[in-house]
């Protein structure tokens, strides 16, 4: 038997796996970072033989609720992920599967690779409507990558979409590749028509080093860039620095930050309720996209997500907070589950790549209903 996590966004420690009915296993903290949660590795065992996986400090993650009710992705191919059955008793999270193949892949989700993000921005820049922006260099020395998409004039209202601050939610990323997609079909008559009064501004991964690093949370040096958005810095978070700087640059008239939720089972939408600037306009604006999102797909609810802020309680280092705030604009951070919808249960794949995409291309209808409303 032999397990690896040598690869783009592996993340295990092999504690001991000599026995299939027990091999030990622990998740690897985020670098400088005590945050920890997301897995990906490569087992060679036995096929049909039960191998029992005990990840033996699943219960001091950053989000133990994660694991109750959740279900670990199997994949013999790398491109289809399955769910296989999987236990949590508070300490352990116990996985549990007899493979028919010599080698499998497991994974908190479906990984979404660092090639597959090369590929989708040089997908995306042969379009006609697209400009590939480099924003500049992470601390590992990778790029940061900005696409403008419609031709920017100042009357057009100006739609940013960033994803993957936390890079081990990679439903986030899946979600920008429905969501480009769409945007980017040169045959889709609502996405040619926002493109008239509107440019977006998209960033498919906002941490990339923490993508290729298997992190949960963190960018290279353990910085949870969710929280930086008060003061970038390009020492600690160049990620954050670039993209406010771009925006500073264009202004903004909607912000949508894309995320996944470790513990709720619901796809949902958290406003920014508590900043200071929050106005009536941005309220309305706010409650028709979620009516109409309502309307578009049954994946979208309202009923289950976080505690709304009370008034000037907004957290002004998150991303949606702080963008609201300096811009006076609509702003949300939208949450994909991990687990799956609750309200459309999925047994054999719950939550998934394909779903995630499905749900970033019906956003951009969404966005189309309220797309005439952004400036007034
Ligand atoms: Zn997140």
């Amino acid at each position: 038997m032999f397990i690896t996590a040598q690869f783009d966004s592996g993340n295990i420690e092999v504690i001991e796996a000599n026995k299939a009915s027990s091999i030990q296993l622990a998740i690897r903290q985020d670098n400088q970072s005590d945050f920890y949660q997301w897995f990906h590795f490569k087992l060679y065992g036995e096929p049909g033989v039960e191998h029992v996986m005990h990840i033996t400090n699943a219960g001091q993650s950053a989000y133990p609720d994660g694991w109750k009710d959740y279900s670990a992705l199997a994949s013999y191919d790398r491109e289809n992920w399955f769910r296989v059955p999987t236990e949590y008793n508070g300490k352990e999270l116990v996985i549990r599967h007899t493979p028919d193949q010599e080698s499998v892949y497991y994974a908190y989700f479906t990984p979404y690779s660092y090639e597959r993000h090369q590929d989708l921005i040089q997908w995306a820049q042969q379009s006609i409507e697209c400009q590939h922006v480099l924003l500049g260099p992470t601390l590992d020395g990778r790029d940061m990558n900005l696409l403008v998409i419609g031709e920017p004039a100042d009357h057009k209202a100006k739609i940013w979409v960033t994803a993957r601050q936390h890079p081990g939610e990679t439903m986030a990323e899946w979600f920008m590749e429905g969501f480009l997609s769409r945007l980017l079909d040169d045959e889709d008559a609502a996405a040619r028509k926002l493109l008239e009064n509107n440019v977006f501004y998209v960033v498919p991964n906002m941490n990339p080093d923490g993508s290729v690093r298997g992190h949960l949370r963190t960018n290279a040096v353990g910085v949870n860039l969710n929280r930086e958005w008060a003061e970038p810095s390009l020492e600690k978070s160049p990620e954050v620095f670039y993209v406010l700087n771009a925006m500073q640059e264009t202004g903004v008239d909607f912000y949508l930050d894309v995320h996944g939720d470790e513990a709720l089972p619901y796809n949902f939408l958290a406003g920014c309720e508590g900043v200071p600037s929050y106005s009536e306009r941005n309220h309305a604006l706010g409650e028709k996209f979620k009516q109409v999102l309502l309307s578009i797909t049954p994946e979208f609810q309202v009923e289950y997500g976080y505690e709304v802020d009370k008034p000037g309680e907004a957290n002004l280092t998150v991303a949606s907070n702080a963008v609201s705030e300096r811009f006076n604009c609509l702003a949300f951070t939208l949450e994909m589950p991990f687990k799956d919808n609750a309200n459309l249960p999925d047994a054999d794949f719950g939550w998934s790549a394909n779903r995630s995409q499905q749900f970033g291309a019906d956003v951009v209808s969404a966005i189309y209903a309220i797309g005439n409303n952004l400036r007034d």
